[in-house]
């Protein structure tokens, strides 16, 4: 088959590999009619996350067609429609018997590489390094998928694929992010980033009763699909002092809650991006927390800070006495997208939400490295990949 992979750092390469065949009773095989390139798929293609090795196929948000499935499949059948979720759970340890999906005991075999720079750690994940697994992505024909009958969900007919291919990642992820905000009525939320995360909490935040939420980033297309599709105000953080509009905009007491959907590749202009890029470069530290710091010190006395952005490894000026001192409750995770998979769907099929509004490329998998480019240098006003293998 033909799969997207990861040569090296800034390169992409459609490849000829193996067919995935059933390797545990309950593996699923599925057949990709829809794929997407994801912003945390870019880490992995600027270099940031370590343990990836050429030829890894890339891709975790994915969904098709079941084409085969192990002897102790039960709940899916050959030739039902799928969506995948991005972790990989086994429905059984502690973790996923307490809902902590993207945290589950029994699905990283490389489980020590994560231990040595986490401590612990958590679930594979599709295409996603060694470190996470080394499981083949989606970005392709086919896919294994293991534990079929826990992670992936039906999809009824009547739904395009484009509505909802997000219940991979992107949306669950959002969603959480707005979750772990605990919005009551009359709260503004502001969200760092108007990537498709972003995107996803902004709207989110919205149909979890936020009044108003304010979206930060430089790409005016991106403010715009903020504005114009999910409802946002806008602040471009290369125009305007972050802190200070956020001030003025609610009354100098700061937002209830700041969502962090940026990560460890955040730029910011002036001497702080530089401190950061420069360290990050010396290997002094992995990660750029420009957005995470803002967020925090934006944030109303006794307010969340909810951080979906990925992270790898360390940060520097961790603003932690802003925190501590102001009653700040800090929440973040890999999405649990198990636990949100469903109600998700409900909504989409209620028409709360139509996710595709993001998508502003569909291309031929083979495109795939021009994909990452585009995505990467935000040419052409690209918010967001579908593949179509
Ligand atoms: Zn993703
Ligand atoms: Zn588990």
């Amino acid at each position: 088959m033909k799969a997207a992979c990861w040569m090296a750092k800034k390169t992409v390469q459609i490849q000829d590999v193996p067919d995935p065949k059933i390797l545990n009773r309950q593996d699923a095989i599925v057949r990709i009619t829809s794929t997407a390139i994801c912003g945390s798929d870019l880490h992995l293609y600027n270099g940031f996350v370590p343990s990836m090795e050429s030829g890894d196929i890339l891709g975790h948000e994915f969904m098709g067609e079941v084409m085969e499935v192990g002897p102790a499949v039960q709940k899916l059948k050959v030739g039902d429609r799928v969506v995948v979720p991005f972790p990989i759970s086994c429905g059984r340890c502690w973790s996923c018997q307490h809902d902590l999906w993207s945290l589950c005991e029994n699905t990283n075999p490389n489980a020590w590489m994560a231990e040595q720079l986490w401590g612990h750690s958590p679930a594979g994940i599709f295409g996603y390094s060694h470190m996470l697994g080394g499981y083949a992505g989606g970005q392709a024909q086919y896919a294994r998928v293991p534990f079929a009958d826990v992670g992936p969900i039906k999809i009824p007919d009547g739904l395009t694929d484009e509505q909802v291919l997000f219940l991979s990642d992107i949306f669950p992820t959002g969603y959480m992010g707005a979750d772990y905000c605990d919005i009551k009525p009359g709260d503004v939320i502001a969200v760092w980033g108007c990537g498709p995360v972003g995107q996803m909490a902004i709207a989110s935040a919205y149909l979890l009763g936020a009044e108003r939420v304010i979206a930060i980033d430089r790409f005016p297309y991106r403010l715009r699909i903020a504005r114009e599709r999910a409802g946002a105000e806008t602040l471009n953080y290369e125009e305007v002092d972050v802190y200070d509009a956020l001030m003025e905009m609610t009354g100098g007491r700061g937002p209830d809650a700041c969502i962090d959907a940026v990560g460890m590749e955040s730029h910011t202009p002036g001497l702080p991006y530089l401190y950061d890029r420069v360290k990050q470069a010396m290997s002094m530290e992995t990660d750029r927390p420009l957005a995470l710091r803002e967020a925090i010190m934006a944030c109303r006395n006794g307010g969340t800070v909810s951080v979906i952005g990925v992270y790898g490894g360390f940060i520097d000026k961790f603003p932690m006495g802003s925190l501590m001192n102001r009653s700040l409750t800090l929440r973040t995770g890999q999405c649990h997208a198990h636990r949100y998979m469903k109600p998700l769907l409900d909504r989409i099929q209620k028409g709360e939400i139509d996710p595709s509004f993001i998508i502003t490329h569909r291309l031929p998998l083979a495109d795939a490295p021009e994909g990452y480019d585009m995505f990467l240098n935000k040419e052409d006003e690209c918010l967001k990949v579908v593949l179509k293998p």
